[in-house]
């Protein structure tokens, strides 16, 4: 059965900056949908803030299994009702949701969260990061060695202000000494959310195979099973399966 997968992206920075525009001249977004349509597994389609209603209608929602978030500098040009939107479809209906590097700030975060979800940066070119897997054998680094190196990455640093995760996978170390909790999962609702970190705009980490990867696993693994339907209401007595 296919994954229906939507890759949201605020798609500002290529419009401005000749350094983001000419690292992604079609967007991050068609980066990683063009990676992921590699994959037959996959039914890929972008949405992107410019779009009427930031892209996310109603019908786009009720057609997504798993939404890719990516957003930076324009959080708060997306609607509310779009957030609200976005996380009743995680809750409720079990959406998928990776959230993406800067996406750590967004309201669709935040909201889910329900803490500041904060932390340390520093915007260095020098800055080397390894990511350290921390749960070997988990699908969402399947394929992944027990470590990567990015050459030239953002830096994020703890305390990173976010509930205790279900599962930490990846830890980041930093040249600059810092640590972070880079690769999370949590669950809300029916809905299953995944955090990764890499992909600061200035830097080619999404054409970084094991990024690729790691987001690759992250949509199959958040995509919803079918078996996370909730019930709710008045429970009548008598249903008990008699015997
Ligand atoms: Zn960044």
């Amino acid at each position: 059965m296919s994954i229906r997968v939507t890759v949201w992206h605020e798609y500002r920075h290529e419009k401005t900056n000749p350094v983001v525009a000419k690292l992604y001249p079609q967007g991050i977004h068609e980066a990683i949908a063009g990676h992921l349509r590699k994959n037959k597994v996959f039914n890929v389609s972008t949405a992107t803030l410019d779009e009427p209603q930031a892209g996310l209608t109603d019908e786009k929602l009720a057609n997504t299994d798993v939404l890719t978030w990516w957003g930076h500098t324009a959080h708060g040009d997306v609607p509310d009702a779009v957030v609200d939107r976005v996380c009743e479809r995680v809750t409720q209906h079990g959406m998928g949701l990776l959230v993406l590097h800067s996406g750590h700030f967004s309201k669709v975060f935040k909201k889910l969260m329900g803490t500041s979800c904060d932390l340390k940066w520093r915007e260095d070119p020098t800055e080397r990061e390894i990511l350290w897997v921390t749960r070997p054998g988990h699908p969402i680094v399947q394929g992944i060695d027990d470590h990567f190196i990015l050459d030239h990455e953002e830096m994020y640093g703890e305390f990173f202000d976010i509930p205790e995760p279900e599962t930490v996978y990846l830890i980041s170390s930093f040249s600059g000494g810092e640590v972070f909790r880079s690769g999370c999962t949590w669950t809300r609702g029916a809905g299953k959310i995944v955090y990764f970190r890499p992909g600061h705009e200035t830097f080619p980490t999404y054409y970084d195979a094991n990024v690729l990867k790691v987001i690759e696993n992250a949509v199959k693994w958040a995509a919803p099973t079918g078996e996370n339907v909730l019930k709710f209401g008045n429970r009548k007595r008598g249903w008990v399966e008699k015997t």
